[in-house]
């Protein structure tokens, strides 16, 4: 099937007589006949439901969609997208380990990296993404596990050479995580160029209208585990919680989402909720069809904000002349996304004074939905990051992310208009 197909088909396979329409299965348990049936799934030698918190069939249809539009083996939803960033590393790292990030990351995913896992004893050293290779190469370490990137950055929307940093994670034994939050497998797919790992925010896109939190970790079942069994001893040395199975040995390509299903959601329990599941979905059927707009939206957005006289700067790949239009080209040929930033002349002042005359555009904490809003990275995400942070991540004070929606762009852009008039 096509990506458009996918999108709508894939997932629920319904047999006789059996709704058309993804079931919820909105029940924490589900029933056996016997004890020793039970006991089966319990020690990983039979496949079926038993707790939700480990598996529950509305999830996974929705998780094996995610999967197929990416071109994975195996997914798994997560409550939020942080959650899912976080299973992705530490389903390979430990104590005593270290990753490599990009250093234009979405805030949440920067303290995850800089703060709470420095705290488990995981090291992070963080990285300018468009520097040249020889000299990412020296942030490289015996211990480091995982290079840790975004396809395109929020909200800096640097667009990351994906096979450049492929290539890296691969010479030093590591796999290559790649958060496609942004572009989605619609406008990007980073298992094509190299990547090992995708996490999804699903909250954004995917969802697409505002109303489930949600992320998802896919494994495209390329990264060879064994060839690097001294790096990777959860995958592939005994797991002495499940009875000593070895995962790479009895899941094969399926091994990284079955560690993460059978330990950390054991364990961390970071499940969304079938409905959740069901409402994400719904969302996906729409994806094929609403990210071209969201794209053409933004187009021409950027496009009237570039040629405005109080506008002093505009980062979007789809212009000619933005640093990464090449590299935006390359891997994301049919568009980016809809999320535009930019900086008026003056700087924190006059964003603010723009942004509070804003009527269709509404500030909320959100990006990428149906419709447009508007955000101040300074003091809305990135709040917590001192001016250098601020600068490394991409963000200058006065920067405006902008989420284009699927209204009539003309809409869009008259209020772009008003409001920088009262600037
Ligand atoms: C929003 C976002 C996240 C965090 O996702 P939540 O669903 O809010 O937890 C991670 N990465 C990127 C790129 C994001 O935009």
């Amino acid at each position: 099937m096509r990506t458009d197909t996918i999108c709508v088909q894939s997932g629920w396979k319904p047999k006789k007589g059996e709704p058309r329409v993804l079931p919820i299965y909105q029940s924490t348990t589900f029933k056996y006949d016997n004890t020793e049936e039970m006991g089966r799934l319990f020690d990983l030698e039979d496949s079926g439901y038993f707790y939700t918190r480990l598996q529950n069939p509305t999830n996974d249809c929705v998780a094996a969609k995610i999967a197929e539009l990416e071109g994975g083996v195996a997914a798994i939803l997560t409550s939020s997208g942080q959650a899912a960033n976080f299973y992705a590393i530490a389903n390979i790292c430990q104590a005593g380990d270290h990753i490599v990030c990009s250093s234009t990351l979405y805030g949440g995913t920067f303290n995850l990296c800089a703060a709470t896992i420095k705290k488990l004893g995981i090291a992070c050293t963080f990285v300018d993404p468009d520097a040249a290779e020889e000299e990412l190469e020296q942030a490289f370490l015996p211990n480091t596990k995982a290079v840790l990137g975004e396809s395109v950055a929020n909200p800096a929307l640097v667009v990351l050479d994906i096979e450049k940093f492929a290539r890296l994670a691969h010479k030093h034994g590591c796999p290559l995580i790649i958060d496609n939050t942004f572009p989605t497998p619609i406008n990007c797919r980073p298992f094509a160029w190299g990547a090992d790992i995708v996490t999804h925010s699903t909250t954004k896109y995917m969802d697409g209208h505002a109303m489930a939190v949600g992320g998802c970790v896919v494994d495209s079942g390329n990264f060879d585990w064994d060839a690097w069994k001294e790096k990777f001893p959860g995958l592939t040395t005994p797991d002495e919680t499940y009875h000593g199975i070895v995962y790479t040995e009895k899941f094969g390509k399926l091994a990284y989402i079955t560690k993460m299903t059978a330990q950390l959601m054991r364990d961390l329990g970071s499940i969304p909720s079938p409905m959740n599941a069901f409402l994400l979905n719904v969302g996906l059927e729409t994806l094929a069809l609403r990210v071209p707009r969201h794209c053409s939206n933004a187009q021409k957005a950027a496009e009237f904000l570039a040629a405005h006289e109080k506008v002093e700067f505009v980062n979007f790949a789809g212009l000619p002349g933005d640093k990464y239009y090449d590299l935006a080209k390359k891997y994301m040929p049919k568009g980016t996304c809809g999320v535009i930033s930019f900086g008026l002349k003056g700087g924190r002042e006059e964003a603010v004074r723009f942004m509070d005359s804003l009527k269709l555009a509404q500030i909320v904490t959100h990006v990428a939905d149906a419709r447009t809003c508007v955000l101040h990275p300074a003091s809305h995400t990135h709040r917590q990051m001192n001016d250098e942070q601020l600068r490394e991540a991409g963000v200058t004070p006065g920067m405006i992310r902008f989420s284009v929606g699927i209204e009539d762009p003309q809409d869009i852009i008259e209020d772009l208009e008003q409001a920088l008039a009262q600037v």
